[in-house]
């Protein structure tokens, strides 16, 4: 049967092939992870969403959430799959097994993501905040909060929410208002309003941990004055046991466009002045803690987009292979053909192929780098690492998401007009993947990260740190007469994304700081399709010294395809990037000076 979630043979080949992941059980941390054990948890993954997941996409979208007397009900059906993912350990799965995580490495959980969110977005982000929250109360908790709520959200047995955004703050969550106020007790009274909280209430666990950010009463102005709390749905007793509900209450419920199956809440806290919480961490640290959860949240969010371009990529190839319209236009023959064969849609298909793969890559790549700062003794090496990890994480979440849509988007064209019908599942998949760019911090937002905080922090070392190890493929690969072509065009763009990223250097701390803002999401485009081409040329060094051994038949056409990658990229995309950074260079300040009432409409 045709695959309709994620290619299986390119997974295995990013794993194993590109970064050999089954050397992780050296050390002893993943001393049990040798290839075997990791194909067999692959492949549980992959079973789970074919048989259970993928079954619940049309049916969740059709069902939808629903708000009845106060409390939300999502499809019935994702009930299943949700034990199944709890049966699995999906909830947690490189967390520490002594709160109920695996303690699997991250680059075979990205992969083993790539099934189980595909086949079904909105159940998986239903699920998909607990890891993030259960690191934050890892990290910051006090002992008793640990024991009371981390093993819970570890192993799915209660939902994990992120409750931070205001009808007023969104993207700024310095403006926030909800209040907290300290009871003799200690804990805190929360009072305020939330929106579109993912999760904020579901009738799948008999609990919820609400991670809430809130401003004590006296707190400094702006994001210096948040604070972090956990605001249980129901009190906890020491015993472990459920006691009475506190005062957080979902009022509502967004109609969006898509994501049916996962509930978007409107929160009152506090309504009724009985909403407790306690304090994580420290009064006003609230925002550097939870940054830990969004970055990690952040890279879930880039798997999310992956999964829906990979699926809807392999529902575009299958349709593609069995659609037959009109002949081809050279020649004589005037036999009609399937679509595949034509230019323009072949065109269509490379560019998606390329681009999930290189994507596919990249985040293997960041997990990669956690587990190799995981197992690493040095602490220089360790600092390197984490500088890659910060440097990509908004490309990660800001490029790949972006891409993603324009996948999905380029599937319903290769559908034709079918493709605008619910009658094939890539028009939900776009409806879907399209949240991706705006949560977890808006694409825009994620460009200002690279730009204003990764690029300059530590006098640009985390841009230098990964133009290194750009370099280190580009010379590689240069040695080899076949890829020696396509390494000198990644070289020359790398050298022109140097020269792009002092010019914005110089322009942020110069006169053009707002002209500079207006490119961040050009430069962060840029920078993504370079890190693209270097991810193709890597997977191309690799293909090309397999092809060397002798492959043949269907291996031998798989790491073919590696090079054809490769080579459409550098040769149909990496040129417009030059363009692009050309005008990144130019900085253009029209969009700047022009007046508001320029923009028209009024
Ligand atoms: C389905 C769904 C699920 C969600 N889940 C959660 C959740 O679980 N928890 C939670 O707390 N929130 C959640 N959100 C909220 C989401 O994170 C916000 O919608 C998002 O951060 C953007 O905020 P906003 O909608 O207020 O847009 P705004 O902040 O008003 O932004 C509007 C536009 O202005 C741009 N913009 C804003 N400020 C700047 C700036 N300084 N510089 C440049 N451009 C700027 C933005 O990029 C965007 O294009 C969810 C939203 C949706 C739709």
């Amino acid at each position: 049967m045709a695959q309709v979630i994620a290619d299986r043979r390119d997974v295995e080949f990013v794993l194993h092939e590109q970064f050999e992941a089954g050397r992780l059980s050296r050390h002893k941390r993943y001393s049990e992870f040798n290839r075997k054990v990791m194909d067999m948890i692959l492949s549980e993954a992959r079973t789970l969403a074919v048989k259970e997941i993928l079954p619940t996409l049309k049916t969740g979208d059709q069902t939808g959430c629903r708000y009845e007397n106060g409390k939300v009900r999502v499809p019935p059906e994702f009930k299943r799959a949700w034990n199944l993912l709890i049966k699995g350990g999906w909830f947690a799965p490189c967390q520490d097994p002594e709160w109920g995580g695996q303690g699997i490495p991250h680059s075979l959980n990205v992969m083993a993501q790539n099934y189980l969110i595909g086949a079904n977005l909105s159940l998986l982000m239903v699920a998909g905040l607990n890891n993030g929250a259960g690191q934050i109360v890892e990290r910051f908790g006090s002992g008793r909060q640990k024991a009371l709520y981390l093993e819970k959200l570890y192993t799915g047995q209660w939902g994990g929410t992120m409750v931070l955004t205001e009808s007023e703050c969104g993207s700024n969550l310095g403006d926030l208002s909800t209040s907290a106020v300290k009871n003799e007790d200690g804990t805190y009274s929360l009072t305020g309003n939330k929106i579109f909280i993912s999760g904020g209430d579901q009738d799948m666990t008999d609990n919820i941990v609400h991670l809430v950010l809130a401003r004590v009463a006296g707190a400094p102005p702006g994001s210096r004055g948040i604070s972090l709390f956990i605001a249980p749905k129901f009190h906890v007793n020491e015993d472990g046991s459920l006691g009475e509900q506190n005062d957080i209450i979902c009022t509502g419920i967004e109609e969006k466009m898509g994501l049916h199956g996962s509930p978007t809440c409107s929160m009152a806290l506090g309504s009724r002045g009985k909403c407790i919480g306690t304090l994580l961490g420290e009064e006003n640290k609230g925002l550097p803690m939870m940054f830990v959860m969004m970055n990690h949240a952040r890279l879930m969010v880039g798997s999310q987009g992956l999964a829906c371009a990979s699926s809807a990529y392999l529902h575009a190839v299958n349709y593609a292979r069995e659609r037959i319209q009109g002949p081809l236009p050279s020649g004589r023959d005037k036999t009609s053909v399937a679509i595949i064969n034509h230019p323009d849609v072949r065109r269509m298909l490379l560019t998606m192929k390329s681009h999930i793969e290189g994507m596919r890559s990249l985040l293997c790549y960041i997990a990669d780098l956690e587990d190799q700062k995981i197992v690493s003794d040095d602490e220089a090496e360790k600092e390197k690492w984490q500088n890659l990890i910060d440097i990509l994480t908004p490309v990660g979440k800001g490029y790949v998401t972006d891409r993603a849509v324009d996948v999905c988007n380029m599937a319903i064209q290769v559908f034709g007009g079918y493709g605008y019908t619910a009658e094939f599942p890539v028009e939900q998949i776009f409806r879907d993947v399209r949240i991706t760019a705006i949560y977890e911090g808006t694409n825009g937002i994620q460009a200002m990260d690279l730009l204003d905080r990764k690029l300059l922090m530590k006098n640009n070392r985390l841009f230098f740190d990964l133009v290194d190890e750009i370099k280190k493929t580009i010379t590689k690969a240069g040695q080899r007469d076949l890829l020696s072509p396509l390494a000198g065009m990644v070289e020359t763009a790398l050298d022109k994304l140097v020269q792009t990223a002092r010019k914005m250097d110089q322009s942020l701390k110069g006169e053009a700081v707002l002209q500079a803002y207006g490119f961040a999401s050009l430069f962060l485009e840029a920078t993504g399709d370079v890190i693209m081409a270097w991810m193709l040329l890597w997977r191309a060094a690799v293909a090309e010294k397999k092809i060397e051994t002798g492959v043949e038949g269907k291996e031998a056409d798989f790491y073919d395809g590696q090079l054809k990658s490769a080579d459409f990229f550098m040769r149909t995309h990496l040129p417009v990037t030059m363009g692009k950074m050309s005008s990144i260079m130019d900085l253009c300040s029209a969009a700047i000076t022009i007046s508001d009432t320029s923009f028209g409409g009024k």
